[in-house]
Order: structure tokens, then C-alpha cells, then sequence
């Protein structure tokens, strides 16, 4: 009894262990977004925070960026990681979009 509790602790491990790299795997392996995709245009993404159309995104401020907003899904070192909005596609640390949520 006691072997096939400490068999079945030891293969859980080995498969949350394998969990946790084929979904850091997945991340890094996501498609980055481009700005021509139909969900970029639409929330007005730009790879390039300075490139933002100033006029039409108003509430744009300089110094925002998706590395320092709430939904960016890595460090802000990183130069991209996933993105809610985009399905988990990769976005740009350097990029914004108008639904850019400062990271408390
Ligand atoms: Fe970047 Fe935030 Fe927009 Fe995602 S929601 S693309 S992290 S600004």
C-alpha cells in the first residue's frame, strides 16, 4: 500500500512537472500577432507603442505599453508573451492596444 501511494506521488509529480513545461513550451511557441490580423486593427495594436494613432486612441498615454499593462502573460523583460485579448497569441513587451489596463 505504502510503494503504490509513493509510486502514485512520484508519477503525479513527473506529470505536473511535464504539464508545467509543455504549457511554458506552448507560450513561448504561440504566434505572435501581427498588426494586419482583424483583432489588431480592430483594438487599434501597434508592435510599437510610439506608433499609436494618437488621434483616434485618445486615452493612449506615453510610457504605456503592454510589458507594464495587467493582461501582458510574462515578465516585462520579455519581448513578447501572451495576450488575453489575442487568444493567447504573443504580443510585443514594446506594443499597445486600446484595451491596455495598467498593472496595479
Ligand atoms: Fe498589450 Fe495589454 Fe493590449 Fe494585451 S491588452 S495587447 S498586453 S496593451
Amino acid at each position: 500500500m505504502k510503494t503504490s501511494r509513493r509510486t502514485f506521488l512520484i508519477s503525479s509529480i513527473g506529470v505536473a512537472s511535464t504539464l508545467a513545461l509543455s504549457r511554458t513550451a506552448f507560450a513561448a511557441d504561440a504566434p505572435k500577432v501581427e498588426e494586419n490580423d482583424p483583432t489588431a486593427q480592430a483594438l487599434g495594436y501597434k508592435l510599437d507603442a510610439s506608433k499609436v494613432d494618437k488621434a483616434k486612441y485618445t486615452k493612449f498615454v506615453a510610457g504605456q505599453d503592454c510589458g507594464n499593462c495587467s493582461f501582458y502573460q510574462g515578465k516585462a523583460t520579455d519581448a513578447f508573451a501572451p495576450c488575453p485579448m489575442f487568444a493567447n497569441k504573443q504580443v510585443a513587451s514594446k506594443g499597445w492596444c486600446s484595451a491596455y489596463n495598467k498593472k496595479a
